[in-house]
């Protein structure tokens, strides 16, 4: 009987162990990909992430046609589509790599559909170091503070060794077809705002491998070092890759192994791992605050005109704007700027972090269910091991110490690009004679600052105690 191997958010052939596990014997494969939009578990995916995964279901495709496979394609609820496919084509294995939280509780509706329809599924680790149930303390529970969750992660062994991938495929079955990944309609069409995703990035397998290769060579030394400044290429612009699973964290931790300098790179992937034993421990953490305290929280009443210069990166303080901007001109931004603009609307505007959440959910390439409310939740203040509300970023001064020279905001917000060094971040005290030398009219080429730092600094500072004092 044909088997079946569904492909979720690993999109490779490469350290995929659920793939090489379906791969034995001889038995035509059917190799499956869903685009579930439906509210029945997974979180609709935004924008910029349909457009990430138009490319890499392409580049997916490509590489199995390569092996003589085809992807099928379909769309409507896993549950449904997994359960028909099965059905109509008598698979009597299914193989897929696990996954968590609701996604994890979807899966396991589906494996008891299909032991029903006399059909035995297998699942695998492959897309964390650490699975979420893997690491718990000596009494058992699982962790709320990083240090101590990777130090027992670490103890709890070896992280398994990546597979290789499979060199031939077993045959797909003939006369079974999916869409067409065009009628999927991932692509922006009007407008196309896709013309930065375009230029910044190559979604699939092949690129997060040279990506990885590129940054090992020339990058991973100086990480530790240069990790805090957006103007340097000092990352390694993985997390769409490692988001889709176009490549593995246990190949990365391998090829990392004996790299003395690599240490503080691989602990940003057990912050990966982390944002993941998290949201298993509160699937609704999108929505939902880690810490209860802070559902009494008064965050200001909504109001779009700033939400929306906040979006656009039109907000005065020169830092905020370029990280905004670089998030809509590329799906990405730099983590030192994500955590001040998502402090700038929690703390300077009072804007509840989850308008925060879904903005960035529709617009970043690495948009992911589980570093993504993790990330803001870190920031409010709401979250598990978060820096505490009352630690507020002044911009200027965050701008001032990692972009020195206003490389970055010049990158983004040409329009002060003739400030003297002194100024780029704060437009607003440059003199008479420096903004006409600039060319700028301040409130009119670029806006005065939406918010007094001191003023806000207040006003959250008063919502705070508000709030400690009715819990
Ligand atoms: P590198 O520094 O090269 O790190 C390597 C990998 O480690 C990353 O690709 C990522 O998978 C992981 N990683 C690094 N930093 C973190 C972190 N702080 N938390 C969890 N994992 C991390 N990351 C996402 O992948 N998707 C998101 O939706 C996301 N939303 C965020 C929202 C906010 C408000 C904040 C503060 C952070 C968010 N992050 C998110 C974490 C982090 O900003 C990005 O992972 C990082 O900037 C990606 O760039 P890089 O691949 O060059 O990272």
């Amino acid at each position: 009987a044909p088997r079946l191997f569904w492909f979720r958010d690993d999109l490779r052939l490469d350290d995929n162990p659920g793939l090489v596990a379906a791969c034995e014997g001889k038995a035509p494969l059917v190799l499956l990909y869903v685009l579930d939009d439906s509210e029945d578990g997974t979180r609709r995916l935004g924008g910029a992430a349909r457009w990430w995964l138009h490319g890499s279901l392409g580049s997916l495709s490509r590489d199995l046609a390569a092996l003589g496979q085809t992807l099928i394609i379909r769309r409507g609820p896993a549950r449904d589509v997994v359960r028909d496919i099965v059905a109509e084509t008598g698979v009597r294995r299914a193989f897929w790599n696990r996954r968590y939280a609701f996604a994890g509780d979807l899966d396991s509706d589906i494996a008891a559909d299909l032991e029903k329809a006399g059909c035995a599924t297998e699942t695998f680790s492959a897309n964390l170091l650490f699975e979420p149930d893997a690491v718990r303390s000596g009494k058992g529970e699982p962790f709320r503070v990083y240090s101590a969750y990777w130090r027992a992660a670490q103890r709890t062994g070896e992280i398994r060794n990546p597979v290789t991938p499979p060199k031939a495929l077993p045959p797909p079955l003939p006369d079974l077809s999916g869409e067409p990944l065009d009628a999927l309609a991932l692509l922006p069409t009007d407008p196309d705002w896709a013309g930065g995703l375009r230029d910044a990035w190559q979604p699939g397998e092949s690129d997060a491998s040279e990506r990885l290769e590129s940054f090992l060579a020339d990058r991973v030394a100086a990480y530790a070092k240069r990790r805090d400044f957006p103007a340097d290429p000092a990352t390694s612009k993985l997390s769409p890759h490692l988001r889709f699973g176009e490549i593995s964290p246990v190949r990365i931790w391998h090829a990392t192994a004996d790299m003395r300098e690599a240490q503080k790179f691989r602990s940003e992937l057990g912050w990966r791992d982390f944002a993941w034993h998290a949201l298993a421990q509160a699937p609704d953490m999108a929505r939902t605050n880690l810490r209860d305290e802070f559902d009494g929280f008064p965050w200001a009443a909504p109001d779009e005109e700033i939400l929306r210069a906040w979006q656009m990166g039109r907000t005065g303080y020169p830092i905020v704007d370029a990280g905004m901007r670089q998030l809509w001109q590329t799906g990405w931004m730099h983590n030192r700027v994500r955590m001040v603009v998502a402090s700038f609307l929690t703390k300077h505007l009072l804007i509840d972090w989850r308008h925060g959440e879904q903005w960035f959910w529709d617009t970043l390439v690495d948009a992911d269910p589980a570093n993504n409310p993790f990330g803001w939740q870190w920031v409010a203040g709401s979250g598990f091991d978060a820096q505490p509300y009352f630690r507020i970023f002044n911009p200027v001064l965050q701008g001032q110490k990692f972009d020195p020279d206003g490389a970055y905001v010049r990158a983004f917000v040409p329009e002060i690009g003739d400030l003297p060094d002194r100024d780029i971040h704060k437009p607003w005290e440059a003199s008479p004679m420096e903004l006409k030398a600039a060319g700028i009219e301040l409130g009119v080429d670029y806006p005065t600052p939406i918010v007094d730092h001191r003023e806000a600094r207040e006003r959250s500072l008063e919502a705070y105690q508000e709030m400690r004092q009715a819990d």
